[in-house]
């Protein structure tokens, strides 16, 4: 059986890894002429490292990765408003990982046969009878995967033309900086700011931040500095240390949801079936759980109905907490924090169980 991945991603890498380990021959098209990108960091939460040790890759992951931080939300000052109990969020869930988003790209290219990479191709039209148009002539096969992003080639042609993605109304900058390293990982929560840091293995930090803003902004690191220079520890530090690091800057978006991920031979797997907010750190994770799912499945419609729901709920409470942790009115930033402080450690464990808690 012939599968053609569109796509060369996290989530169509992973597929073309699991469809390969169930006797798949695989053709990845890329459009990029390679494999690979600068990335910054990226979390692999614990559900996502069950579908890296069902591929086979948790370990190598674990060994690339920093993990058992502590972590939680701190106000500005930097106040804890919230800390995960991560003694007891390992024993519920089991570990989770911080990575070098090329780390696990790599990682995953690895794992597919070299001849079934085709870097280079860009894909230009899919047809639900597995016929796939692109820059290097046709391919064909039992079985398409979409995994070409959000603003995908595969979607648009054979689901038609949705309504395009949704600006979510914030923006974000990451970067990794050298020289200025950390032991927790947390997020610190402004009105209508965000600023989040976590260690990478090799003693780097991985960071990022997260504002409103109209869609657009080309703000840079002198916009950056003004907004977070004033922040708690070590958050000045970062903002600081990124002169001559690559400091990149994207808008948010996410996609409508469809009524199926399946038609035909096609299927929908990471990003472009489901494109989310990335505040949950489950965009990535989710696109995994697909791979997993769409190469044991009986069937594409068994893929639909196991993966479609799931991601739905994950898109939904990304977005909800999005819009929480981006309040401005002062009277609701403070009655939120409040609250934040009062709950118990345990209740955040819990609330983590609908996503955390899958298994392949
Ligand atoms: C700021 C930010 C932080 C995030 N943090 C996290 C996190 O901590 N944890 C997490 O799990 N997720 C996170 N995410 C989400 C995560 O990055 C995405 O969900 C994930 O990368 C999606 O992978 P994908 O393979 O589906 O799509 P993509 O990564 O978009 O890959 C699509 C691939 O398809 C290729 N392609 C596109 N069109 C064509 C074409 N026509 N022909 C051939 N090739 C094509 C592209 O070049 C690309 O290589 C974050 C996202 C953002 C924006």
């Amino acid at each position: 059986m012939r599968a053609v991945v569109v796509g060369g991603g996290i989530g169509g890498l992973a597929s073309a890894v699991a469809l390969t380990r169930n006797g798949w021959q695989v053709e990845v098209l890329e459009r990029a002429r390679a494999f690979g990108e600068v990335g910054a960091g990226l979390a692999v939460l614990p559900n996502a490292l069950r579908a890296l040790d069902a591929l086979g890759l948790g370990e190598a992951i674990r060994e690339r990765a920093s993990s058992e931080m502590p972590a939680g939300i701190r106000a500005v000052s930097g106040r804890w408003l919230s800390r995960a109990d991560h003694g007891e969020l390992r024993r519920r869930y089991g570990q989770w990982a911080m990575v070098h988003r090329a780390d696990l790209l790599e990682i995953l290219r690895a794992a597919v046969p070299a001849d079934a990479l085709r870097p280079g191709v860009e894909v230009r039209e899919v047809r639900r009878d597995g016929t796939v148009l692109h820059s290097g002539g046709t391919s064909t096969g039992d079985l398409v995967v979409g995994a070409d992003g959000i603003r995908s080639v595969t979607r648009r042609s054979v689901w038609g033309e949705e309504p395009a993605p949704r600006y979510a109304g914030y923006s974000t900058w990451r970067a990794i900086a050298a020289n200025v390293p950390v032991r927790e990982s947390v997020e610190t929560w402004g009105r209508g700011e965000r600023f989040g840091y976590s260690p990478l293995p090799d003693g780097r930090t991985y960071f990022y931040a997260v504002v409103n803003a109209p869609e657009g902004d080309e703000g840079g690191a002198d916009e950056l500095r003004r907004r977070f220079a004033h922040w708690h520890d070590p958050i000045p530090a970062l903002v600081n240390a990124v002169a001559g690091t690559a400091l990149l800057r994207h808008d948010i978006y996410e996609l409508p949801n469809l009524g199926s991920y399946v038609a035909g031979k096609v299927a929908l797997v990471g990003d472009a079936a489901h494109a989310m907010t990335p505040n949950l750190g489950q965009g990535a994770c989710q696109a995994l759980e697909d791979a997993v799912v769409l190469a044991a499945a009986d069937g594409l419609a068994e893929y639909d109905r196991l993966r479609r729901p799931r991601t739905q709920m994950v898109v939904r409470r990304s977005r909800r907490l999005g819009v929480i942790a981006h309040w401005t009115a002062p009277a609701l930033v403070g009655a939120r924090n409040t609250v934040m402080r009062m709950l118990p450690r345990s209740g955040f464990s819990r609330s983590m169980a609908p996503l955390l808690d899958w298994a392949p």
